[in-house]
């Protein structure tokens, strides 16, 4: 081993903790001090809305780790409150501000880490900076916002990603009336709209007033402290307070100004051990930009997991590249974009690219499948549904992404669905995947078996799949007709209208197509379709629906047998009311 080394880190929460603690467990003998401007070091900022809730009671249970503990058990010197203010690459060095005494002093480094995080997204708004607007970062936000909420009635939230709901949620469960504004025209922007509008109804159930579409112009304070928002179609409305969450950005400041090269999102660009252009500085986190594994595309991707990863390669890299010796067989293998969201008993998770994304890419080569499978066998007790669309390469069955909603057993399936994205798996691994199964965990075929099935039914063309935006842009919109049950004569007006691509089979019983249907649809139940198959038209593609899927998968099967052109509505009238949601 060299000379001691001095490795200076800026950020002290989650990545740059984690590379300080990896580094002292790679590297016993050299010298590492984090600076951290806030007071505190590595705390929990994932737990922060649920300390606004009150789920989370005591302040102290969000403090991870303490500068004590990181200097007992690490050896790591840790400066709080004071701020790195500049960054000489020439001389190694940088000058930090102690903002007690707020004295400026220069230190001296071989190796460098920058985990400066992110900031919030702060929009240029009349009135933005009036007091009753807040927005959620640190322990003193928090302190601050819970503070005011003993004053509080209602409260407008403005930004419905994770946070915002996260925020809405536990607001809600303090007994204040939540109002979410969202300026684009679904919550949860990382799912596609259709899975999305899901829960923008199971929360506006919890009593979460969901305003889409809905700019905010103005904010006002009037004479009783409260704030009159104007939004951009000359609404007013008034409210308590304001939470501010509609993004986050890169707090690159000092990259910028020591000159690293940044990304086209204003994140610092790094390679695949999280080195900058600088062979002597490295950056993680919140501030960097990270390629995508199946776009290929940079990206930001402000999440804990991928700066506590990301700390770990840099300090690997660190150790091997300042000491020599120390493996650095580690590199950073890019983001994929798994998350997850708990709102209400509702778990929300997702992985890889959604359909949004792929067609902004003008790839044309997937195709999805939706399925309702419950998360255990039925048989026993408690069995919930769980909403899965999954996302493939339809020439190669490569996985490409997926969204889950449901009660219980959505984070598990999309971590595994995440795993396989992650070794470049097919449907076809998935169709085979053995999973862990007794009854109260899954079922023989679980989830991810059943989602891999059948897009791999697809795929070997045995289960032709129709899509849904089909339907609503051609044959819902021919409603004008005879009444639904008169099957003949429907069918003769489908058949006549050029508008409409395939004649629609509801495959349910005929109770359940009483109950609601698709318009125009007919009701051909599927114990009787062997039966039934000359009242149906040669002519034209079938399109099968039932309650889920399954059902219609088996007609899709019968009717291919005796020589239809069959299609299944994948993920049947479930979907169809999702995709009925999407509708302006
Ligand atoms: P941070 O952890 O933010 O640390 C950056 C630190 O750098 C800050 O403490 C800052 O004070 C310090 N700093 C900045 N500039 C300087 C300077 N010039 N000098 C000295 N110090 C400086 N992620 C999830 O995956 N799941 C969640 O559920 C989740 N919930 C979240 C909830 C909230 C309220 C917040 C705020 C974030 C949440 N995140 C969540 C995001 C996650 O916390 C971040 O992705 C992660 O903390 C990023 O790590 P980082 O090291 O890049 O930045």
């Amino acid at each position: 081993m060299s000379a001691k080394k001095r490795i200076l880190i800026i950020g002290g929460v989650a990545g740059g903790a984690t590379c300080a603690a990896r580094i002292r467990r790679l590297c016993e003998h050299c010298e590492i001090v984090i600076f951290e401007m806030g007071s505190y070091v590595s705390f929990a900022n994932c737990g922060l809305p649920y300390f606004i809730g009150d789920v989370i009671v005591e302040e102290d249970k969000l403090l991870v780790a303490t500068p004590e503990l990181f200097k007992n058990r690490f050896k790591i010197q840790v400066c709080t409150d004071t701020e790195v203010i500049s960054i000489d690459r020439d001389t190694k060095s940088i000058v930090v501000n102690d903002k007690k005494s707020d004295q400026n002093r220069v230190e001296q480094y071989d190796a460098l880490v920058l985990s400066t995080g992110a900031s919030a997204v702060w929009p240029e708004i009349s009135g933005i900076d009036l007091p009753g607007i807040y927005a959620l970062r640190t322990i003193p936000d928090s302190r601050k916002i819970r503070s005011a909420l003993n004053n509080i009635k209602n409260v407008v939230v403005m930004g419905a990603g994770y946070l915002g709901l996260e925020l809405a949620e536990n607001l809600v469960k303090r007994g204040i009336d939540v109002t979410l504004l969202q300026s684009s025209n679904q919550i949860l922007p990382m799912l596609d709209k259709e899975m999305s509008s899901f829960i923008e109804k199971h929360i506006t159930k919890q009593g979460i007033n969901c305003r889409l579409n809905s700019q905010v112009t103005s904010f006002k304070q009037n004479q009783d402290q409260r704030l009159t928002i104007t939004l951009s179609n000359d609404e007013t409305m008034i409210t308590d307070a304001v939470m501010i969450s509609v993004g986050v950005k890169p707090r690159a400041e000092l990259a910028i100004q020591a000159g690293l090269e940044m990304g086209e999102h204003g994140g610092v660009r790094v390679n695949e051990h999280m080195q900058t252009n600088d062979p002597n500085i490295w950056a993680v986190g919140d501030m960097v930009e990270v390629r995508h594994v199946i776009t290929e595309k940079w990206y930001l991707f402000p999440l804990a997991g991928p700066a506590n990863k990301q700390g770990r390669i840099a300090a690997a890299h660190i150790v091997g590249h300042e000491f020599a010796g120390e493996s650095t067989n580690m590199s950073y293998r890019g983001v994929q974009g798994t998350s997850v969201c708990g709102l209400f008993d509702l778990t929300v998770a997702t992985t890889g690219v959604n359909e949004k994304q792929l067609k902004a890419a003008h790839f044309t080569d997937y195709e999805k499948v939706y399925l309702h499978p419950s998360n255990h066998v039925g048989y026993y007790p408690g069995a919930k549904p769980i909403h899965i669309k999954l996302i493939y390469n339809s020439q190669n069955g490569k996985v490409l992404g997926a969204q889950a909603l449901g009660e219980s057993g959505v984070a598990r399936r999309i971590d595994v669905i995440s795993s396989f994205i992650q070794m470049n798996a097919t449907v076809y691994d998935l169709e085979e995947a053995e999973l862990c199964y007794a009854p109260q965990f899954g079922a023989t075929k679980d989830p991810v078996n059943l989602a891999g099935m059948i897009a791999a039914n697809q795929l070997r063309d045995n289960h032709p799949l129709a899509r849904w935006e089909e339907l609503m842009e051609s044959h819902v919109q021919v409603v004008d007709g005879p009444e639904q049950d008169d099957a003949e004569q429907l069918l003769a007006l489908i058949l006549d209208d050029p508008y409409n691509q395939a004649q629609i089979v509801d495959v349910r019983t005929v109770a359940e197509y009483q109950n609601k249907h698709i318009p125009n649809a007919i009701n051909v139940p599927l114990d009787s379709l062997r039966e039934r198959l000359d009242e149906l038209s040669r002519e034209r593609e079938v399109w099968v629906v039932c309650g889920v899927g399954q059902r219609a998968y088996n007609a899709t099967r019968i009717l291919q047998q005796n020589g239809f052109k069959v299609k299944n509505l994948s993920g049947g009238m479930q979907t169809y009311h999702s995709y009925l949601d999407t509708q302006p």
